[in-house]
């Protein structure tokens, strides 16, 4: 095993290769707070990627309803149970040490590559912790749907009674929504014997070349998001290829500039906001302000990793869900829950006007600037003065190209009488 630098988890970390970074790194942060659960994403990438004999049970993007939900079944309750297991309990984390390379502090515990049976050998069978999920466990992709975790049902009525109640609710759940996360030390790469499955140097995107793939599913076994399938009519694996023929700017409409992925672009919610992200040579985030990737998880640091402490780097990050209790969240997203909550909660003036950017453009933006406005809000929210300004919001591809313009406050159209009841 190589020693790498992660980032999320303010450490080096053992890697059965050595670093190596991309020159620019796929990125995406999603709102959990907005997600409706429309399965619009789902299907946009269903419709495009995965919708020939052998791939039926293919959901590259899913989205599951946590607590209960999740596919396959109970990924993440498993993975977490199997390094709890190699850890004698969850890995800790300390304070941080530094805003750019440890934003979260450092985390003391053994990652999947560190946890594996053969983590200390040079040739072991299991690259990383992890395991094969059954057949059964694919069967049912929106299993749990809507269920909340209530700790106070005793009878009917008494559901909402207090559930309503900021910060935590008591009656909960939330919409996780997950793709491949391009993670920038991937386990499915780690883990595959064929060497069939590469991250792309110009954009980190991670490809399994179905040529030299021989379908041990290796990958699947590895991979700690599970999110790659087995194809038993081609006996090869495939996953999310981060739709790369848009982000290239080879849609058919395109006109050579490059589009969102399938499942950024379809998102009702407008939850989802897709770039890419200048890495340094430690295959840290080069500081580029304006970048909204950048500014949400550097400077606003509001959107977190899911799973930092699995240790593959996902390069996919959340702003966590207001309503769930805290140390569920703390587990998903590590130590740096509670003050993105509280951030995100009164928000200020930047990242509010930022915010505004998700899923207003099929374009990538990869810079904005903001024009002030007048304000047009002002309260006291739990104990914070939160002033609300409508700033209008630009945002810009990467050849300088304005591809939205909007503002905090959305216009309000008021139907004439005429059309009052029509519709
Ligand atoms: S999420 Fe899984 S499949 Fe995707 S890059 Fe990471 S380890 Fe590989
Ligand atoms: S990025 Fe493209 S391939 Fe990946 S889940 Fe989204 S729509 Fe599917
Ligand atoms: S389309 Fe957007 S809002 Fe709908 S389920 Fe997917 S992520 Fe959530």
């Amino acid at each position: 095993m190589s020693q790498v630098y992660n980032w999320h988890l303010g450490r080096e970390m053992a890697y059965p290769y050595e670093a190596s970074y991309p020159d620019r790194q796929f990125a995406f942060v999603f709102n959990i707070n907005r997600c409706i659960g429309c399965q619009s994403c789902t299907m946009a990438c269903k419709s495009t990627w995965t919708f020939s004999a052998g791939q039926e049970y293919m959901w590259w993007n899913n989205v599951e309803t946590k607590p209960y939900g999740g596919y396959p079944r109970h990924w993440d309750v498993k993975i977490l149970d199997m390094l709890s297991q190699a850890n004698g309990g969850p890995g800790q984390w300390s304070r941080a040490t530094d805003s750019r390379r440890a934003p979260w502090g450092e985390y003391h515990g053994k990652t999947i590559f560190e946890a594996s049976p053969n983590a200390s050998t040079e040739n072991g069978s299991q690259t990383a912790l992890g395991y094969l999920p059954a057949d059964e466990e694919w069967s049912a992709p929106n299993i749990f749907e809507d269920n909340p975790l209530n700790r106070r049902v005793t009878k009917k009525g008494e559901y909402f009674k207090s559930g309503t109640d900021l910060p935590t609710h008591d009656a909960w759940f939330f919409y996780l929504a997950r793709i491949c996360n391009h993670c920038t030390y991937p386990a499915c790469l780690a883990a595959c014997p064929r060497k069939a499955i590469y991250k792309r140097p110009e954009d980190g995107i991670v490809l399994i070349d179905q040529k030299e793939c021989r379908g041990y599913r290796k990958c699947m076994e590895a991979c700690p998001y599970k999110k790659t399938h087995y194809r038993a009519t081609t006996r090869t694996t495939e996953k999310c290829i981060g739709c790369y023929p848009r982000i290239e700017g080879k849609d058919a409409d395109a006109n050579g500039r490059p589009f969102t992925t399938r499942c950024m672009s379809a998102c009702i919610g407008q939850i989802r906001l897709q770039s890419f992200v200048k890495l340094k040579p430690d295959g840290t985030w080069a500081e580029d302000r304006y970048n909204p990737i950048y500014y949400l998880v550097h400077v606003a640091k509001i959107a977190l990793p899911l799973y930092p402490q699995f240790g593959t780097e996902p390069n996919g990050f959340y702003i966590p869900p207001r309503w769930a209790p805290r140390p569920y969240l703390r587990q998903m997203f590590g130590p740096g829950v509670d003050s993105a909550i509280e951030k995100y909660a009164a928000l200020d003036r930047e990242t509010l006007a930022v915010l505004q950017l998700f899923g207003k453009d099929k374009h990538i933006c990869h810079r904005y600037e903001i024009r002030e406005g007048p304000k047009v809000f002002e309260k006291e929210i739990r104990g914070r003065k939160v002033e609300i300004f409508n700033d209008t919001i630009l945002g810009y591809d990467a050849e300088g190209r304005e591809i939205i313009r909007t503002t905090v406050e959305e216009p309000l159209y008021i139907r004439s009488a005429k059309h009052a009841n029509s519709i």
